[in-house]
């Protein structure tokens, strides 16, 4: 029997469709570089996108499956950008703005980029990227300041100018590729990877399922998580395909802009990393008390988000969702969600269960494999490498050559994550492969050691990375920035961390700095802590 069903091909076109259709008048709100809210909506989004895509056909000729940057911050004029190329037919690649000029050029390249449009205040950047270049996409710059464009440059308002209502949406096969990213670069060059319309509208649909992101048309929300890091976990899609109010933070991240949007823009959703969520909440305990409208969800991935960090933020009406995922993974892998069968346990127990990093989301499979290469059971204690699986998941990287490292010969992808999954299927990841220390011939998680330690009263931040050992090979060497005022000592966290570890987990060696060096996307840099101590001989007897 033949299926009955028409064979429509899903297309990112179809969401903005629906946005400027639907969701007209609902608003996209982004902060200026002078603090000012700039106001838009989903009706002008979608009449702007088409004209920037009309414009890349019709005036830079750009062709189905040519590479289109982005270096931009987090607004309107860059959601545009997320709808206006691929509707050109082109890939929307977003650079990420926080790498070297050396980093931004081996991007560009690798993409074959043939047009890149900046905001005007990352010029300086630009600047120093154009030289290192050996062909130079044309440049078209977005005034984000508001100030006219520089000399010498094209501006944006004027290359998208005109009536695109006239515009065709170019004929799309839904596995066509529809935006790229390169990964962050955290274990080595960036690695591109390319998703298809398919598997960005399968993601966002998935995605807005209540026990995932819930995006809804009711909700606000503040899109801190950058749109140059994994599609800022694809809400600009999602956000846009339901009609949720837009809020973009523009490059004001410190933890007072961040809260004054969620009061004033009356946010119930956002998303972040746990170190925007801790520098959030270390705002909320110093005061002044904030007002929000309701309880905001906050969508958390990227790292590990401690039981401390979720409730902290929990007394302040600001409730973690404990995503798991990457650059690779769309980035939707799972979710940490309570179930049915939670609701007997008191709320710290409930934080225990929302800090693993939960169940994998409808159609993404998940296996754990052992260093002999067979699967490891579902016992919630035997660990090893995370591999998954699924239609928004990559099977391979741009302009790399298939590698067996990367990509199991069955077809899964290797994520060098290790991590458990209890009888119900809820996973929890212990480390990265690299970042596993071994002690004595067993292995340390330093991400547990890791949340531990910040559950300390008196600890900003921490992490944990091996050192030598001349008997144990590694030992833990835990790495922590002190809250102001406070003179904790090694030896008083390690009687804090003693209960909860066996004694040869505990860390005897511990070191205080001003600021836990971090990557283009606010990961601790562990690389860079283990060349900073990388002569420490630990003390353990
Ligand atoms: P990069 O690999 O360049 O750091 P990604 O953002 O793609 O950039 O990182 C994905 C990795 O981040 C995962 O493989 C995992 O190690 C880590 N990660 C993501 N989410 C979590 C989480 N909730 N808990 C622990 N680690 C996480």
């Amino acid at each position: 029997m033949q299926s009955t069903m028409m064979r429509v091909p899903l297309s990112t076109n179809a969401l903005l469709e629906r946005a400027g259709r639907y969701f007209a008048t609902r608003e996209v709100v982004s902060r200026r570089p002078d603090k000012s809210l700039h106001r838009t909506t989903y009706g002008d989004i979608r009449r702007r996108a088409r004209q920037l895509a009309k414009a890349l056909v019709e005036r830079a000729g750009i062709r189905p499956g040519d590479a289109v940057a982005t270096l931009q911050w987090n607004h309107a004029a860059h959601l545009e950008c997320y709808f206006g190329i691929p509707a050109a037919g082109a890939v929307l690649h977003t650079v990420n703005l926080r790498l070297s000029p050396e980093d931004v050029a081996y991007v560009v390249a690798d993409a074959g980029d043939r047009l890149i449009i900046v905001d005007d205040v990352m010029l300086p950047l630009w600047e120093r990227v154009v030289p290192l270049l050996e062909v130079v996409p044309r440049v078209v710059v977005h005034a984000f300041s508001g100030q006219p464009v520089p000399a010498g440059y094209e501006d944006y308002e004027t290359f998208i100018a005109g009536n695109a209502e006239d515009y065709v949406y170019p004929a799309q096969d839904e596995n066509d590729a529809v935006a790229m990213c390169h990964t962050s670069g955290t274990t080595g060059r960036p690695k591109g990877v390319v998703y298809s319309h398919r598997s960005m509208v399968l993601h966002a649909l998935a995605s807005c399922a209540s026990d995932l992101f819930g995006t809804s048309a009711s909700d606000n929300v503040l899109v801190i998580t950058p749109m140059f890091h994994a599609n800022a976990w694809a809400m600009p899609y999602s956000a846009t395909m339901v009609g949720a109010k837009m809020v973009f933070p523009g490059p004001h991240m410190a933890g007072p802009d961040l809260l004054d949007l969620m009061e004033g823009e009356r946010i119930s959703l956002t998303l972040g990393v746990p170190t925007i969520c801790n520098m959030i909440l270390q705002v909320l305990q110093a005061g002044p008390a904030r007002t929000f409208a309701g309880p905001i969800r906050m969508l958390v991935g990227g790292a590990a988000a401690p039981v401390s960090l979720i409730r902290g933020l929990d007394g302040f009406g600001i409730h973690i969702r404990h995503a798991w995922g990457m650059t690779e993974t769309s980035p939707l892998g799972s979710v940490s969600y309570t179930r049915p069968e939670d609701a007997v346990l008191d709320a710290e127990e409930q934080a225990k269960v929302r800090a693993l990093q939960g169940t994998a989301s409808p159609m993404v499979e998940m296996r754990i494999i052992d260093e002999a290469g067979a699967e490891c059971p579902w016992d919630g204690t035997t660990s090893g490498e995370l591999q998954v699986r699924g239609p928004w998941i990559t099977g391979g990287y741009h302009n790399l050559p298939p590698d067996p490292e990367k990509i199991s010969a069955d077809g899964w992808l290797r994520t060098g994550d290790v991590a458990t999954i209890d009888p119900i299927g809820r996973m929890r990841i212990a480390d990265r492969t690299k970042d596993l220390i071994k002690s004595g011939g067993e292995w340390i998680s330093s991400v547990e050691l890791e949340n531990a330690v910040m559950g300390h009263p008196a600890i900003a931040e921490a992490a944990v990375v091996a050192i030598a050992h001349p008997k144990w090979d590694e030992r833990p060497l835990v790495v922590a920035v002190r809250k102001p005022g406070c003179d904790v000592t090694g030896d008083d966290i390690r009687q804090y961390l003693a209960p909860h570890f066996a004694r040869w987990q505990l860390p005897d060696d511990y070191a205080f700095i001003d600021a836990i060096p971090r990557s283009s996307t606010g990961k601790f840099l562990k690389h860079e802590l283990r060349r900073q101590f990388a002569d420490m001989i630990s003390r353990t007897p």
